[in-house]
C-alpha cells in the first residue's frame, strides 16, 4: 500500500477515537501511579493509548461487553511500556482480547514419549507471538493486589519483538546488551533464591518461573512502585529507566515530596 494511503486511513480512524476530557479523568484517577510520569510524558502517554484504540481490535471474551472505561484503561497502560519505542514496537499483530477476570486456557501439551497432557492452565493473561495479547479485566475492587496483567503482557510482547522471549528485548542504541544481562541475571539469582527460601519479596514470585517473567513482573513494579524497584533492585532499575525512557522513581520522589 502506499504509504500516503496508509497515513491517510491512519489519520482518519484515529480521528474516529473521541475522549471526552470527563472520561479521561475518570480512568486516569483509577491509574494513580501515572502521576510518577512528567508532564509532557503524560500527554505523550494520551496521544499513544488514541493511537493504540485506532489501530487495535479489542474484543470481550466470554460474552463480555467491554466499557469505554476498560477500552481506555487497558490502552493507556498498554502504552506505558512503548513510551519512548512509539506504537511500531506494536506492529504486526492488532488483536486485545479481554477476559471477565481470570480465564482458563486448555492446554495440549505432547512430552518428550509422543503422550499428549490435557490440562487447563488458570491464567491471568497471555501474550502470542505475532498474535493477540490476552488479558484479564477486574471490575473496581475486584482486582488481584500486587499484579499489573496489562503492562506484564505487553513487556512480554516487548520482549518477543526480536523472536525468542527471554527477558532480552530489542535494546534501543546505547543500551548495552551485556549490561543488561549482567544486571538481570543477577538480580534473577537474588530474587530465585528469596523465593526458594519462602521470603516475602517485593516482585511477583511468578517472577522465578522464567527469566522472561522476571522481566515482566519488574516491569510492572518499574511503573507502579518505582521506588520500591530502585532500592531492591538498583541494577535493573537503571537499565529499565534507559529501556523506557521515564524515570517514575524520580517522579514518585517528588510527589511524595509535594505532599509532605
Ligand atoms: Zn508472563
Amino acid at each position: 500500500m502506499f504509504e500516503f494511503v496508509r497515513k491517510w486511513r491512519r489519520d482518519r480512524r484515529l480521528a474516529g477515537v473521541q475522549i471526552s476530557p470527563a472520561l479521561w479523568e475518570r480512568v486516569e484517577a483509577q491509574l494513580p501511579f501515572l502521576d510518577f510520569l512528567e508532564p509532557a510524558d503524560r500527554q505523550r502517554l494520551r496521544e499513544l493509548a488514541r493511537s493504540f484504540i485506532a489501530e487495535k481490535e479489542f474484543h470481550g471474551a466470554q460474552g463480555m461487553t467491554l466499557s469505554d472505561e476498560a477500552i481506555l484503561s487497558i490502552a493507556l497502560q498498554a502504552c506505558l511500556p512503548i513510551l519512548r519505542a512509539g506504537l511500531d514496537a506494536y506492529r504486526g499483530w492488532v488483536g486485545v482480547i479481554v477476559y471477565p477476570g481470570d480465564f482458563v486456557i486448555p492446554r495440549h501439551v505432547m512430552d518428550e514419549a509422543g503422550v499428549v497432557h490435557e490440562y487447563d492452565d488458570e491464567v491471568l493473561g497471555e501474550a502470542w507471538e505475532g498474535g493477540p495479547v490476552l488479558v484479564s479485566w477486574y471490575d473496581e475492587g475486584e482486582a488481584p493486589e500486587g499484579v499489573n496483567v496489562v503492562i506484564h503482557e505487553f513487556a512480554h510482547k516487548l520482549d518477543m519483538e526480536n523472536g525468542d522471549i527471554d527477558g532480552m528485548p530489542v535494546l534501543p542504541p546505547g543500551m548495552s546488551r551485556k549490561a543488561w544481562a549482567k544486571a538481570f541475571s543477577e538480580a534473577y539469582e537474588r530474587f530465585c533464591d528469596a523465593v526458594d527460601a519462602d521470603e516475602e519479596t517485593l516482585l511477583d514470585p511468578y517472577g522465578s518461573e522464567h527469566p522472561a517473567e522476571f522481566f515482566a513482573v519488574a516491569s510492572e513494579s518499574f511503573f507502579e512502585a518505582p521506588c520500591d524497584l530502585q532500592e531492591e533492585f538498583p541494577e535493573v532499575y537503571v537499565q529499565l529507566r534507559k529501556f523506557y525512557g521515564v524515570d517514575p522513581a524520580a517522579g514518585q520522589r517528588r510527589l511524595d515530596e509535594a505532599q509532605a
